[in-house]
């Protein structure tokens, strides 16, 4: 059974093709530039390669440029449509109206879109990208669409809730919605699997730490609490975002240099956290080797995300009244030895003791702690596409 796995942007479509039997993927491949000129790269698992630059004025068009490359082109996987059981869409907000994924039909493209006001740069791409597949695939293969947001659904209101006047949650739905809930669903799974324990048995605290950043706490199974808000900006600096402040340091700011909300907003999400702060780079790599070659700003800005992540575990330990393991996954969890080692030593008053030569590895599944450690401590690659994949498979299976 072969289930294909759409993550749709604005002007770019990624995608994997997944084989169920044994989870492998058969090919993935990423179109570009849609709406633009247009361009595809697609590789097959045995490394053959297509690329092409064709137009692509809508998405259509870029599905169209993925059905060739699957089925006709030099790095073909497949002979027809009949071999792809179910296509899997990564949505990014699904607000309250989503506990869970769910097959595709007219209504569920209508909430999608109406969710678009609080996820304007995701969730009218996906709507665009769900009419643009049905087109392309037909509607005798199922769509199911898989939402970041779903895995935090479980939250208690004292943990989604902000303490604005009411009116705004019953309004105009302001509360935590939570991000990344597909990698935080993945690795805590990982994690009960390694612990060889029921979930529900297990404190967990997964670290997805990339370019966007978000931090989980899972208990008796489930989501209780997560670092992302009512959008992904919340929580601690990321590559670009500033994650949580003081509001009152962002109206002082738009008033003294008369800026708009809009301008606000950009602020926040593009301009601020690692690239603000160090005025070098989004980018964690070339932060800490400005930060190594003696650059001070950089050198505050390693410094401040490595404490602010802290801050975020020790809330959650707090929040769970212990915990049990604790993962890190995303480019910078799976692959910065250093600021693993700065979270596990000032974790050290709590039992956490790093296994140094373990911690050593990059970017691959291992627990870096040692045995006599109190708390287990893993690095989880995180797996999104499979999870979507998991779950297209489950929802179909119903
Ligand atoms: P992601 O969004 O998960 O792809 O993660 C992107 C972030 O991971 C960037 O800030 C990268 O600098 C960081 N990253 C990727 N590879 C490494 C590495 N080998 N060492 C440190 N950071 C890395």
């Amino acid at each position: 059974m072969k289930i294909f796995v759409v993550n749709a942007g604005s002007s770019s479509l990624k995608y994997q093709l997944i084989d169920m039997e044994n989870e492998s993927v058969l090919a993935k491949g990423l179109c570009e530039r849609i709406g633009v000129t247009g361009a595809i790269s697609h590789k097959a698992a045995d490394g053959r390669e297509y690329k092409a630059e064709t137009p692509m004025p809508t998405h259509s068009e870029a599905f169209e440029a993925v059905v060739y490359a699957l089925m006709k082109s030099d790095a073909k996987v497949i002979d027809s449509f009949d071999e792809i059981s179910a296509i899997g869409h990564r949505i990014v907000q699904g607000g309250a109206v989503f506990k869970g994924s769910c097959l595709v039909n007219d209504k569920v493209i209508e909430q999608i879109s109406e969710l678009g006001a609080m996820a304007p740069l995701h969730n009218p791409a996906h709507v665009i990208a769900i009419k643009a597949c049905i087109k392309t695939f037909g509607e005798k293969i199922p769509q199911v669409v898989v939402f970041d947001t779903s895995f935090h659904q479980t939250m208690p209101p004292k943990a989604y809730m902000y303490a604005l006047p009411y009116e705004y949650y019953e309004r105009l739905d302001v509360r935590k919605y939570g991000a990344h809930g597909t990698s935080h669903h993945f690795v805590s799974d990982r994690v009960a699997v390694l612990e060889n324990k029921d979930k529900k048995d297990l404190k967990i605290i997964t670290c997805h730490l990339g370019n966007g950043c978000s931090i989980t706490a899972i208990k008796d199974g489930v989501c209780v609490d997560t670092s992302m808000g009512f959008t992904p900006l919340d929580g601690f600096m990321m590559g670009t975002r500033s994650g949580s402040l003081d509001p009152s340091a962002l109206t002082y700011i738009a008033e003294k240099d008369n800026l708009s909300a809009a301008d606000i907003n950009t602020i926040c999400n593009k301009k601020s956290g690692m690239l603000g702060v160090s005025g070098v780079s989004n980018d964690n790599r070339d932060v800490a080797a400005a930060a190594e070659a003696g650059n001070e700003r950089a050198r505050l800005a390693i410094d401040m995300q490595r404490y602010q992540i802290l801050k975020f575990i020790g809330s959650y330990i707090a929040a769970m009244n212990g915990v049990d393991a604790i993962a890190f996954t995303g480019g910078i969890g799976e692959n910065d030895p250093e600021l693993r080692k700065y979270v596990c030593e000032n974790l050290k008053y709590m039992g956490v003791k790093i296994d140094i030569d373990a911690n050593k590895c990059r970017g691959k599944e291992i627990k870096i702690s040692t045995d006599d450690s109190l708390v287990d401590v893993f690095v989880i690659p995180t797996n999104e596409e499979l999870a979507i994949a998991r779950d297209t498979l489950r929802i179909i299976s119903e």
